[in-house]
């Protein structure tokens, strides 16, 4: 993909946009999707339309940045009812398979209708504004967008991709308002996800909830109307060349050298998280005090280094989550740590720089990535490529209900709503042979470098520009 004159200009819409402010002014936010796509953008002449997240003084670009930004400003009430309410409160639990009871609120509803209105309109505004575009829809914040943009502009080239899973249709159908949402995704031309087992639960529950409005043949789906909207399941993934050159600098070097001193003489399990409910920490913390608990010899010889990054400590659930995280570190520390010893769960509540964090996957025996439900979980595929950029034999017990599972065969997956049986596959996890470990991490990497995050995107925006482009 590149920028020649006749590529497509790219509008992208996403709940925030890829900038924040920090106290040396605004600045690209960090994370690999955005710096991804940020080449590809510039290039085409894109345009990134997103909520400023509360902070004013949003600019149209920034200077380090050839990408126009539409900045969307929402007043406290509507961030309360759209983002914090029916984003994370009703979407993102029912999405995640109820994990967490989603919460159904007509007033959050309405917002969210109302905001995704004043998404829909900038989004038309930037369409005007620029040659041949597609326009690229962003995640569940924002799923009635494609038909309010289809309404106004009938020929637009429109995707979308949700970077959640899909449930089952029975899960989906508790939504009070679930054919609004699925007419909504259903004015792309294409709904892309991370895997073919929630594309499947979307053509499903679209079957489910609109009847005879649609037919699903192959991976298409025809409306009443005739137009055909194509589903796709595409794995996103990461940069990876950009964390091999990381992981391998000098800096990291001396990074990992320290911590393995710290860490010397012990088994080094690692959790890496934001703190929330899908990512099943608390049956990680209980399945490592059961393997405490009948693993007498390796009490002083295991430690769990748990990285948790602070998330949405302003709803409830997520408080919650901390407080019971929190007690059972202490539980666990209060009851092995030896005398005079160190402490046997190291927690770090915070977010750590990529440079810290890439120490800690290389300096990692094991990586324990225990969700409940996560749509992809990036950090699975960060580890097995820091781990193979620095010659480790890193285990990695995944679990069965993340979207990385279907990619990452190789892994130790496990079951975590099963404790017992969470225990015993990391203890099976720290038996496998060291030239086992380095076959599997080998195969991993190279499929991740394969389908790396650009190849992602390629396929992302080809996929939206149809043949009609490539035929032009
Ligand atoms: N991450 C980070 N610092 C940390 C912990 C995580 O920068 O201390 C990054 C990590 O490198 C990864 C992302 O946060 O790219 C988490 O993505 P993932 O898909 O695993 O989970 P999500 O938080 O999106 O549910």
């Amino acid at each position: 993909m590149t920028g020649s004159p006749r590529a497509s200009s790219i509008v992208a819409v996403a709940n925030r946009l890829p900038v924040q402010r920090t106290p040396d002014g605004w600045q690209l936010a960090p994370g690999g999707l955005v710096t991804a796509l940020k080449p590809v953008m510039e290039a085409r002449d894109g345009t990134w339309v997103g909520w400023d997240g509360g902070n004013r003084g949003a600019p149209g670009h920034l200077p380090s940045m050839r990408i126009g930004l539409r900045p969307i400003r929402l007043r406290p009430g509507a961030v309360e009812g759209f983002y914090h309410g029916f984003s994370n409160r009703t979407l993102w639990p029912l999405l995640h398979n109820a994990v967490e009871r989603p919460v159904f609120d007509r007033g959050w509803w309405t917002q969210y209708q109302e905001v995704n209105g004043r998404f829909a309109d900038a989004a038309v505004d930037a369409l005007a504004h620029v040659d041949r575009p597609v326009l690229w829809v962003q995640d569940y914040h924002l799923m009635l967008v494609p038909e309010l943009v289809r309404a106004v502009r009938p020929d637009e080239r429109i995707g979308f991709f949700l970077h959640v899973p899909w449930p089952a249709p029975d899960i989906y159908a508790r939504l009070p308002w679930r054919a609004e949402i699925v007419r909504g995704l259903l004015g792309a031309d294409v709904v892309s996800f991370h895997t073919e087992r929630y594309r499947k639960n979307f053509v499903r529950s679209c079957g489910r909830v609109l009847g005879a409005e649609v037919t699903a043949r192959g991976g298409d789906l025809h409306l009443a109307d005739g137009r055909v909207v194509r589903t796709t399941s595409a794995p996103i993934s990461i940069d990876a060349a950009a964390i091999r050159s990381a992981v391998t600098s000098p800096s990291a070097g001396a990074e990992l050298a320290e911590l393995r001193d710290q860490f010397a003489g012990r088994t080094v399990l690692l959790g890496v998280d934001r703190l929330d409910y899908t990512k099943g920490i608390v049956e990680r913390l209980l399945a490592f005090e059961a393997l405490l608990e009948r693993r007498k010899d390796l009490r002083g010889r295991v430690v769990l280094v748990q990285i948790a990054v602070p998330s949405r400590d302003d709803v409830q659930e997520y408080r919650d989550l901390r407080d019971t995280v929190e007690r059972l570190i202490g539980r666990i520390n209060g009851r092995f740590t030896p005398t005079g010893g160190d402490v046997p769960v190291h927690y770090l509540y915070r977010g750590l720089p990529p440079e810290q964090l890439y120490g800690y996957y290389a300096l990692a025996d094991a990586l324990l990535v225990t969700p409940l439900i996560d749509g992809m979980n990036l950090v699975a595929k960060e580890f097995v490529v820091a781990q193979a950029a620095t010659g480790g034999d890193g285990v990695l017990v995944l679990s069965e209900f993340t979207g990385a599972a279907e990619e990452l065969r190789e892994a130790v997956q496990c079951n975590p709503f099963d404790v017992d049986g969470l225990a015993g596959r990391i203890e099976t996890a720290l038996e496998v042979a060291a030239p086992s470990r380095r076959r599997a991490l080998r195969t991993m990497a190279r499929r991740i470098h394969r389908h790396d995050v650009h190849a992602w995107l390629d396929e992302q925006i080809s996929a939206i520009e149809g043949p009609t482009t490539a035929a032009s």
